[in-house]
């Protein structure tokens, strides 16, 4: 069996599950980023079982795991301490619509480590934290605007599914058919890490604006860090507009440190969206700011929210299993250190074959792309050649590593991950690079 393209792969069990799917699940894939439309599609692989690093397929096949599910698997798959947790809970009920002490110790926990999140909300998904966020600033400034940086994802929600136009700062289109275009009319677009274009468009705007929604160090047109002091002359200008900043760290909190990028970098929006990592693999999101804002939310105040699974016992226990576990001594060292080692070996790679790549680095994640230039914003990584990507993707997964199916995705390094991992992940990418054809 050949996936296409002629890479060698049994794959027989997971292309007869795909046209199972395909009949029953619409594009046989429950979330589209599972699909490989964007890797010159084909089937994709169905996965039977995780443990640590690995993935095995339903053909039998290992895989080196660098998708870690997009990004929450940061303890690698059934972690023992995630897993007992988990179990342990399930034993006392899976649901109860009431409250818990045990939400409580957790929002302490995200409080510590994130203190600009005075108040908190768990939520079910990243979309739902940041699509609240989004809602909460309006009701806390009467006004209806919101302003975004092109090519950040912040989940699936009407308002964030709006395209950035071509010029430097433009009223949205929606990037999805159902999006009243009232409504992308409410979303203002602007090249990230382009600080003049974002004035332009306060200078225009900035008394409509509620909230101006930001991704601190990009994840999702891959790994790109904010230039320096973009970051604060955002908070600067939105609030001298009388805007709030929102934080998406969805992808960000707890990957680089024990804490978000606003930590890191000692710089603190008025809202933050969470999500990934902090359900330990479960469902879940949260949102939380300055009490005077969160005030707002029912049943304090005028703004609704609610949610039948929030902070269920499950995601809960997960969450502060996977936290705890992040706070030991030495954990994030590690995963730079991998991360470092990894992203080395690829560059000077690349440059023995001849193949020009970017690679883009935070701690244990990081983007390769294939462009010779420097990946600073969404048209940046457009840029970078999504042909090669796609043959770097097939040669990968024939050599048993396994990235996301997308030149605009981020290798996540995991605990799990071993030195013999990292290893065996660079002779696989020797072998790519050597078989790719520009
Ligand atoms: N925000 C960011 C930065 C994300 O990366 C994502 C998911 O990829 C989301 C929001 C949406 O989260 P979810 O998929 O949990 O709804």
């Amino acid at each position: 069996e050949k996936i296409k393209g002629g890479f060698l792969l049994h794959i027989q069990r997971s292309e007869s599950l795909y046209q199972e799917a395909l009949d029953v699940i619409v594009g046989g894939v429950n979330s589209p980023s599972r699909s490989f439309r964007a890797v010159g599609n084909g089937t994709p692989i169905f996965m039977k079982k995780a443990q640590g690093a690995y993935f095995w397929d339903e053909d039998g096949n290992r895989y080196v795991d660098y998708l870690a599910a997009f990004g929450p698997i940061i303890l690698g798959h059934a972690h023992p301490a995630v897993t007992s947790a988990i179990v342990e809970a399930a034993a006392n009920g899976v649901l109860y619509g009431t409250p818990t002490e045990k939400e409580i110790r957790f929002a302490q926990m995200l409080r510590e480590a994130i203190p600009s999140m005075e108040q908190i909300r768990f939520v079910n998904s990243g979309t739902e934290a940041v699509m609240t966020t989004i809602r909460l600033a309006r009701a806390y400034t009467g006004r209806d605007k919101i302003l975004k940086f092109a090519g950040c994802y912040h989940g699936h929600s009407d308002l964030v599914l709006v395209a950035a136009g071509s010029g430097p700062s433009t009223l949205g289109i929606p990037d999805s058919a159902g999006i009243p275009s009232s409504i992308a009319r409410e979303v203002i677009t602007v090249p990230y890490n382009d600080i003049q274009a974002f004035e332009e468009a306060i200078r225009h705007w900035g008394d409509q604006i509620a909230g101006v929604l930001v991704e601190p160090l990009v994840g999702n047109f891959g790994i790109v860090p904010p230039a320096p002091d973009f970051l604060e002359q955002v908070n600067k200008l939105a609030h001298q507009a009388g805007a709030l900043v929102i934080y998406d760290e969805v992808i960000t909190a707890f990957r680089f440190h024990y804490g978000g990028i606003q930590t890191l970098f000692n710089i603190e929006p008025d809202l933050t969206a969470l999500g990934k990592i902090i359900g330990g693999g479960l469902p879940i999101g949260a949102y939380g700011g300055k009490r005077e804002i969160m005030d707002k939310v029912a049943p304090m105040g005028p703004m609704y929210q609610a949610g039948t699974m929030a902070g269920n016992p499950l995601s809960i226990s997960a969450g502060t299993a996977c936290l705890q576990t992040l706070s030991h001594p030495g954990v994030y060292e590690r995963l730079d250190q991998m991360g470092k080692t990894l992203s080395k070996e690829i560059l000077s790679l690349a440059d023995q074959y001849g193949i020009n790549i970017t690679l883009n680095r935070m701690g244990g994640a990081f983007t390769v792309y294939f462009t010779g230039e420097p990946v600073t914003d969404y048209q940046g990584a457009q840029s970078a050649d999504g042909e090669l990507f796609a043959q770097f993707f097939r040669h990968m997964l024939a050599e048993g590593v396994y990235l996301a199916p997308s030149k605009y995705e981020a290798w996540f390094l995991t605990t799990a991950h071993s030195d013999e991992d990292i290893q065996f992940t660079i002779r696989a990418v020797k072998r790519s690079f050597k078989k790719m054809k520009p």
